[in-house]
């Protein structure tokens, strides 16, 4: 089958890309290489998936490609293309994330519409729910989020599902719950926490460290987004998470077991837009998708130190 994956030099959208192209589908990855972490590191997530005869990536912005071309005749389409990140969405960089998380998923849709996509998948995100009072956060939480980024991710959401009501376009989004595992993101905890114990750096925390957040290991997220495309209910919003609510401060004290290196910790004050608290109910990816997380903290953060210690 063919299929396209948007984002697919990113983090996620490469390792999913990858499983694509080991079921033996022939797979268009979009990406625009946005300097947002640097090219090299992208081309270096691209590595395996460019040795496949199967695999053509087509380098562009959405909001400027011909999409409509790209999604003729493919069968699934999996939206993973965004401006990622929370802090950097306040300010003068608010204009990116209306850009390339609002603009890019309409042009996207529109093109699905043209095209008769038959199924696209929307990788949304647990910033959508903001600080709630109500813990696990069930789909059916209402969505108040607490940062432009989680606006705009919301938007696109909604966007999606509007298409699919008044269009047809069969959409189910997930909500990812912070994931982590080779290839993570520079920006994010646990790279950064991790180089920093592989060079012996200082690491600034924010926050008092008792913030919570529930982790999801990066092949239970592909598991659950390509599940998602062969058995998600069209119109549904899911969580995806890694099962475990966990402090930052025991993080931190499980990447010293992992790793056998002292931390050294900087405290910062908490940064605008942080949620406090992540946990998901998973039950409604349980009884459709069949997903179940099942790699625990410990070994994750074992399989993502063995990475960074391999890279510069
Ligand atoms: P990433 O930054 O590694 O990957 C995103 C990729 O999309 C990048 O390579 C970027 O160049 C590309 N891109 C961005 N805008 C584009 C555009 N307009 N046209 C073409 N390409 C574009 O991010 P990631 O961590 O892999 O996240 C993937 C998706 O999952 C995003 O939608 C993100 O919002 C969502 N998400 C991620 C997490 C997480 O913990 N990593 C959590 C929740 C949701």
């Amino acid at each position: 089958m063919k299929v396209v994956v948007t984002g697919a030099a990113g983090f996620i959208g490469s390792h999913l890309t990858e499983r694509l192209l080991e079921e033996g589908h022939q797979v268009v990855g979009i990406d625009a290489f946005l300097d947002y972490y640097p090219r090299k590191v992208k081309e270096g997530n691209l590595r395996q998936a460019r040795e496949h005869a199967s695999f053509r990536l087509i380098e562009g912005q959405l909001q400027d490609l011909d999409l409509q071309e790209l999604l003729e005749g493919a069968g699934q389409v999996y939206h993973l293309a965004a401006q990622a990140g929370v802090r950097s969405s306040w300010g003068e960089d608010f204009r990116l994330y209306t850009d390339n998380n609002v603009l890019a998923t309409q042009r996207l849709l529109e093109a699905a519409v043209a095209a008769g996509t038959p199924r696209l998948v929307m990788a949304s995100s647990s910033s959508v729910y903001g600080d709630s009072p109500e813990l696990p956060l069930r789909e059916t939480t209402p969505c108040q989020p607490i940062s432009p980024y989680g606006v705009t991710k919301l938007a696109a959401e909604n966007l999606a599902h509007l298409y699919g009501r008044l269009h047809g376009v069969p959409v189910v989004s997930l909500r990812y719950f912070t994931v982590y595992g080779p290839r993570q993101r520079p920006d994010m905890a646990f790279h950064r926490f991790l180089r920093a114990a592989r060079d012996d750096q200082a690491i600034t925390l924010f926050g008092d460290g008792e913030q919570t957040r529930d982790f999801t290991f990066i092949a239970d997220v592909v598991e659950a987004t390509r599940a998602a495309a062969d058995s998600g209910r069209p119109g549904c919003v899911y969580n995806v998470g890694g099962g475990e609510r966990i402090s930052l401060n025991r993080v931190m004290a499980l990447i010293g077991e992992v790793t056998g290196r002292r931390l050294r910790v900087n405290r910062g004050t908490s940064q605008k837009g942080d949620m406090r608290d992540t946990f998901a109910d998973t039950s409604a990816a349980a009884a459709d998708l069949g997903f179940r997380a099942s790699m625990s903290l410990r070994d994750g953060i074992g399989r993502e130190w063995s990475w960074i210690e391999g890279i510069p």
